[in-house]
């Protein structure tokens, strides 16, 4: 579907589940990225999989990216690639890899020859099974213990060479990365909003019902005081959405200006959006009294 009505639909569904959202997102990031970059005689049939509704066939995505000593900083990703036959070979350890057990995974590793700025780390696709049917040779070494997102686990990897396929051109891998990443931003903001938007539906539900000094809470001036501005920003955020969607569009049909235009927007919907959700979460908290620092609540 078109990125808004996909927007549109998950804003919907993320109000009532919040995890399962990671890596829906990531599936369809991993397929656009593999679409955009991958030799299509290579990668056809993992893009059926990650675009099939077929429960019984369908593939879920992941991204490898993140190392202790290479977060931010990916040039210093340590991650080894070595060439084996039409494949690779990958070792190393990844630190943080949402949805862990996909049964796609682009990852990042240097490979012989590169340089030791971003252009010396290539992209590569790691298939869970290989295709003689046997499990590829990575381990989850651990699950995270994560503050939020808990339904959905994010890991602690070993690549004990691993088997992968190369993604385009090896000294653009972190570029090509970048597609996967900011397609996710995207998601998080959407994802962001749609947080801000239960909040503040809960929290007028809330203010309706809940009566003090003889009056619904929704009727004292500083209550009203208090919800305001979080439905102004929910109300933003979603604008924020549906415009960056709407520009995602053109700029997939080729619009130059909506190219430039969804480079500056997509970090800025999620830097500005995923920030004020967590103010609009915290003040829907306290609306909700002592209950709302309440696990059941
Ligand atoms: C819920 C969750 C899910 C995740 N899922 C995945 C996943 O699926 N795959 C994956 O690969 N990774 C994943 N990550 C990891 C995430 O991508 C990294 O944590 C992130 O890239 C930051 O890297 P870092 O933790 O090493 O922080 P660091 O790089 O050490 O940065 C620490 C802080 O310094 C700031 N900083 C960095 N550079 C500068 C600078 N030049 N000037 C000023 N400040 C700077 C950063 O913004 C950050 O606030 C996930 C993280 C979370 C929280």
């Amino acid at each position: 579907p078109p990125h808004l009505a996909k927007y549109a639909m998950s804003y919907v569904f993320v109000q009532a589940e919040f995890g399962l959202a990671c890596p829906v997102s990531m599936t369809d990031a991993a397929a656009r990225t593999l679409r955009k970059f991958g030799d299509p005689k290579l990668f056809g049939a993992y893009i059926d999989g990650l675009t099939s509704t077929d429960a019984e066939t369908r593939y879920t995505g992941a991204m490898f990216m993140t190392e202790t000593q290479a977060g931010t900083d990916i040039a210093m990703t340590e991650t080894r690639a070595v060439p084996d036959g039409d494949g690779w070979r990958l070792s190393g350890k990844k630190w943080f890899t949402s949805n862990p057990d996909a049964d796609v995974v682009l990852t990042l590793a240097k490979y012989p020859g590169g340089d030791d700025t971003t252009r010396g780390v290539g992209l590569f696709m790691l298939p869970k099974v290989l295709p003689d049917g046997t499990r590829n040779s990575y381990v989850i070494d651990r699950l995270k213990d994560k503050m939020g997102t808990r339904s959905m686990p994010s890991g602690e990897i070993t690549l004990d060479g691993a088997y992968a396929l190369q993604v385009g051109r090896l000294d653009h891998g972190f570029k090509q990365m970048a597609e996967m990443i900011n397609t996710s931003r995207l998601s998080n903001a959407m994802r962001s909003a749609a947080l801000m938007r239960r909040a503040v539906s809960e929290s007028v539900e809330h203010a309706r019902a809940r009566v003090v000094f003889g009056k619904p809470l929704m009727e004292q001036p500083l209550m009203r005081n208090t919800i305001l501005p979080l439905a102004l920003e929910a109300e933003a955020a979603l604008g924020l959405i549906f415009h960056s969607g709407d520009m995602l569009q053109k700029a997939d049909a080729g619009d130059e200006n909506a190219k430039s235009l969804i480079r500056v927007l997509t970090p800025i919907a999620k830097h500005y959006i995923c920030k004020k959700a967590r103010w609009v979460t915290g003040e829907a908290m306290e609306i909700r009294g002592g209950n709302g620092y309440i696990e059941d609540w």
